[in-house]
This record gives structure tokens, C-alpha cells and sequence, in this order.
């Protein structure tokens, strides 16, 4: 039951950014949903925890079945409005939500950090990675121009790119804002509207970007936003004939029931999974360079990342220095509480990854694994877990098989690069994978055979607003991103049109 609980709210109903509670210095704001542009509580909520101490911060709202039947009828009226609405105008308001996104980022970035965990200047640059990504996609929308087709005499083909309709979109609490924002862009752009589901885990960093949408002008209804149960909402949500798409960004395991649940009834989905990704380090490259940047960029989001580096196959010749360089790198790393600006890895982001480092290191120490560094958990408050390079692991041992999803680093030799690759394309996953040479041959190789969605020579960035981002088999399929990204939220409409010949003279 949906009942009106007295909360901080401004004159529209949305709740106030800066709702101080009694108990917990500093500020988290109230969460409620948001359906057909008003802000609504209710009765059953769950708790939403620190991950730095595991206290409580706040209550996040279960979304009941009428709760989630207004928020579909509510999107189905926002498609009427957004569809009719100019790609000029559209682009407009989206800019304007970013601008505001970008006035309150020290606030944004303080509630992100504060429920997800990592460390502020993490929660900065993720604001703004959003930010680029709804600009990149707010003007991309009105270049969706489709295309005319020649044809006979009095024939006209034009192919036309129409929005779907409502999306159903389902992000994950790793990113609290670019996940989310990348779904909604993606469809606002393309004149969809949507309904998100955010994470319960880290639901204060989407409100604060659904209340920047609202602020900049967004039509009501062209984005609601729930919480809940997770699986009630995919059920109810896919099986409504007015959602039109799914988008969903987590686990393969629930990727696979969403998905054959969007078949169920005939629904076009993106499906944004896990990954295992390996990086291939030659014997041409700055040993120690590589090293550093590998140990920075797997500590980021304290390795929660599906395109975090994980399986690292590294020439024979230079395994032993480089295993010693990333251990030297990982023991500059300052764990603690992501709000402290000295801190370089936050806790883990739930107590389930906490448990899953902790029994999958036990797992690879008994198969004869060595952990070079770290291996246990730090601290016996939040859910810290230290950088942990492990080597002379088999290649059974279950991190090297399931998604870690956290800061563990699997270093293994190899002698010939071609059978590095059949290692590194062996397991299901196919989401994005590094190489670090500046031989030709070698990346051409790569290039040719390594099984992805995105793969980047010499760098650790696997994506940006502008270039498609996804994977291949079990890490799922469709693109989020680019123009492919864009084209996932639209059907294409020939129209072919008959018109009367018109007859040439021939004199
Ligand atoms: P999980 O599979 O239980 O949940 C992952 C996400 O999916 C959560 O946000 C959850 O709310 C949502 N979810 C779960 N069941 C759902 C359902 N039936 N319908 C709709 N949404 C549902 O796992 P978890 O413990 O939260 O995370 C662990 C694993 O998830 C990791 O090992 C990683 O593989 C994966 N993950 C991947 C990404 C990514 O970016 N691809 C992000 C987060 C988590």
C-alpha cells in the first residue's frame, strides 16, 4: 500500500537534497519513486547501508504492483508528449539536465560515495562521465536521420528510425549514475521514455540524477523511477505490452532470466553482462609502466568494474618483474573510507562481494595459488578487501572461472602469444580485453582472434560516450553507447511510396 509518509520535500513533492537526519551526519537524501513526475513513499522500505561501516543511512521504497501500473501508464503518456516533442527541444532539456548534474556534483558525489563506497574523486569523475555521455547522446538525437533507398521510376523508399516506446531499464549499483544515465540518455535521445529501475543498493545517486531531469524541464512521465523487489518489478515490468524494450546491466545469471523473459513476450533487449577480462602484456612494453597503471585501474570501484582487468597473461620473460611491480603498485594504494580525499580504494560495495573475495581466494590458495599481496580482509568494520595479486594459479581454480568482481589481480606466464589468446577466449564471457605491445604483429593478432566487445592496445579504457560498448557471448548482447547505442532504442520503418510515373518526352 502506497501512503503519503511526511518526508523533506520542496514545494513539487521532490525530496529536499540536503535532508539531514537526526542520526547520521552527513547529509543522504529521502529516497522515494518517482512516477508520472511526483515524488511518492511507502510503508515497506529496506534499508540502505554504509559500506565503509555498515550503518544505516536510509530506507529505499518498495514499489507495490499499483505503484509500478501508474508508472507504466504514466510512460506511456510521457511517450505521447517526448515522441511529439522536437530532437532540438529534447536535446535542450537533456543539456540542461547535465549542466545541473555538473552544479551539484560535490553533493551527487558525496551521496554516491557515501552508499556505494568509492572513493570520492571516483564519484566526481563518474558524474562527469555521465554528463558527457547524456551530452554525447542528447545531440547525437537529432542526427537519427534515416536514410532514403533508390528505387524505379515513381518509387520512393525512405527508411525512417522510429523510438520503441517505453523502456524497461534495470541498472546495477556499481556506477550509481553513468549506468543509469547511460540507459536514459540512450532512450531520451531516441524519443523513448523510460521506466528505471535503479539499485536498491545505491538508490540516493539516482534520484539526485532523475531530480536533475525534473529541474531541467523533462515532460512528467518520460522518466519514472522505482524501487523494490527486483524480481517483481522484471516480472511485472516485461510482461506489461506497453514496455516496449529491455535494459538491463548486471550478473549473467539474472541477465539470462530478464532476457528469456523479454523473449517470453516478444521484447527486443540490451543486455550489458559480466566479464572476466584478460590483458595480454608482451615483452616489448615498460614493465613497471604497465604494472602501475594495471594495479590503478583494477583498484577502481575497488575492482566492481565488468571491465576491470582480472586474468593478466604476461610473457614468461618478464612474469616475475611484473608480478613484483604490480604488488609494489598495490602497496601504494590507500584503502579506507571514500570520503577521506586521501583514500584510493573505498570498501567493498556490499557484503556479498566481501564473502564471494574472501571464499574465492580461500579456493585458489588451496589449489596452490600464492598471494603475492593481500589475501585477507582488512579491518573488521565495512567491507574493506585489500588489492590481491595472485599467481601460479591453475587454470580451474574458481577465480580464474567465475567473475571476481572485486580487487583481485590473477597474474599467469605465458611463452607463445596464441595460446595466451585461447586461454584468455576460453571462459564464456566475452565483454572487453587489453593488450600491451607495440608490435604490429601482435596486435593484429589480438586484433583478429580475441573474442569481445571492446578491446584496447596500450590503455584501460574500454569505452567512452561516443564508441560502442558491449560484448559477445555470455556477456550479452546489444550496445550501449555511440551511435549503435542509439540505434538499440529505435525500429527502423521503410516506407516505400508509389507516386504516378512521370513521363520523360523523347523528343
Ligand atoms: P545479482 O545478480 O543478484 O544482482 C545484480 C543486479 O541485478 C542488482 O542491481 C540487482 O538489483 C539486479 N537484479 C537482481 N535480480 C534481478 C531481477 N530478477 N530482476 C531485475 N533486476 C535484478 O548480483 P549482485 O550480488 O548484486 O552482484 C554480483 C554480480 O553481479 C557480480 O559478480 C557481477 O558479475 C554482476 N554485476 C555486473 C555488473 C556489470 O556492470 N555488468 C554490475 C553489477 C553487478
Amino acid at each position: 500500500m502506497t501512503t503519503a509518509i511526511p518526508c523533506s520535500t520542496d514545494s513539487r513533492g521532490a525530496p529536499t537534497q540536503l535532508d539531514l537526519r537526526e542520526h547520521s551526519m552527513p547529509a543522504y537524501p529521502q529516497i522515494g519513486l518517482f512516477i508520472g513526475g511526483g515524488w511518492r513513499q511507502t510503508t515497506a522500505t529496506t534499508p540502505v547501508l554504509n559500506p565503509a561501516d555498515d550503518c544505516e543511512i536510509g530506507r529505499v521504497p518498495r514499489a507495490t504492483a499499483a505503484d509500478l501500473d501508474d508508472a507504466v501508464a504514466a510512460a506511456v503518456a510521457g511517450f505521447a508528449v517526448w515522441r511529439a516533442t522536437s530532437p532540438d527541444a529534447r536535446c535542450r532539456i537533456m543539456l540542461r539536465a547535465s549542466d545541473l548534474l555538473r552544479e551539484r556534483i560535490d553533493e551527487i558525489a558525496h551521496v554516491m560515495t557515501l552508499e556505494q563506497g568509492k572513493p570520492i574523486a571516483q564519484s566526481r569523475s563518474e558524474i562527469l562521465r555521465a554528463c558527457e555521455i547524456i551530452d554525447w547522446d542528447a545531440n547525437e538525437g537529432r542526427r537519427l536521420y534515416g536514410r532514403q533507398i533508390p528505387a524505379g521510376p515513381g518509387m520512393t523508399h525512405i527508411v525512417v528510425r522510429e523510438p520503441l516506446g517505453v523502456v524497461a531499464a534495470f541498472a546495477p549499483w556499481n556506477f550509481p549514475i553513468s549506468s543509469p544515465a547511460r540507459k536514459v540518455a540512450g532512450a531520451l535521445a531516441a524519443g523513448c521514455s523510460v521506466i528505471l529501475k535503479a539499485a536498491e543498493e545505491t538508490p540516493a545517486s539516482a534520484v539526485l540524477l532523475a531530480r536533475a531531469f525534473q529541474d531541467a524541464g523533462l515532460p512528467d512521465g518520460v522518466l519514472n523511477l522505482v524501487f523494490g523487489v527486483p524480481s517483481e518489478i522484471s516480472s511485472h515490468l516485461i510482461a506489461s505490452p506497453a514496455v516496449r524494450l529491455v535494459t538491463f546491466t548486471g550478473s549473467v545469471p539474472v541477465g539470462k532470466r530478464l532476457a528469456s523473459l523479454a523473449g517470453e513476450h516478444m521484447k527486443p533487449a540490451i543486455m550489458e553482462l559480466g566479464g572476466h577480462c584478460p590483458v595480454f602484456v608482451c615483452d616489448d612494453v615498460d614493465v613497471d609502466e604497465v604494472a602501475r597503471q594495471s594495479a590503478m585501474v583494477k583498484a577502481r570501484n575497488a575492482g566492481q568494474v565488468c571491465v576491470a582487468p582480472t586474468r593478466f597473461y604476461v610473457d614468461r620473460r618478464i612474469h616475475d618483474a611484473f608480478v613484483e611491480a604490480f604488488a609494489h603498485h598495490a602497496a601504494t594504494l590507500r584503502i579506507g573510507d571514500g570520503l577521506d580525499p586521501d583514500v584510493t580504494m573505498g570498501p567493498l560495495a556490499n557484503r556479498r562481494r566481501l564473502d564471494a573475495m574472501e571464499n574465492l581466494v580461500l579456493d585458489a590458495v588451496a589449489r596452490g595459488g600464492v598471494a603475492v599481496t593481500g589475501g585477507a580482509r582488512h579491518g573488521n568494520r565495512g567491507y574493506f578487501y585489500p588489492m590481491t595479486v595472485l599467481k601460479d594459479l591453475p587454470d580451474d581454480a574458481r577465480c580464474m572461472v567465475e567473475e571476481p568482481f572485486g580487487p583481485l589481480a590473477l597474474i599467469t606466464p605465458f611463452g607463445d602469444l596464441d595460446e595466451a589468446i585461447g586461454k584468455g577466449n576460453a571462459l564464456p564471457f566475452g565483454l572487453a580485453a587489453y593488450g600491451f605491445t607495440h608490435d604490429a604483429d601482435r596486435v593484429a593478432a589480438m586484433s583478429a582472434r580475441v573474442e569481445c566487445g571492446n578491446l584496447a592496445i596500450n590503455h584501460y579504457t574500454a569505452s567512452s560516450a561516443e564508441t560502442p560498448f558491449g560484448g559477445v557471448k555470455d556477456s550479452g548482447y546489444g550496445r550501449e553507447g555511440g551511435i549503435e547505442g542509439l540505434l538499440c532504442y529505435t525500429s527502423a520503418k521503410n516506407i516505400s511510396h508509389l507516386t504516378r510515373p512521370t513521363v520523360h518526352s523523347t523528343r
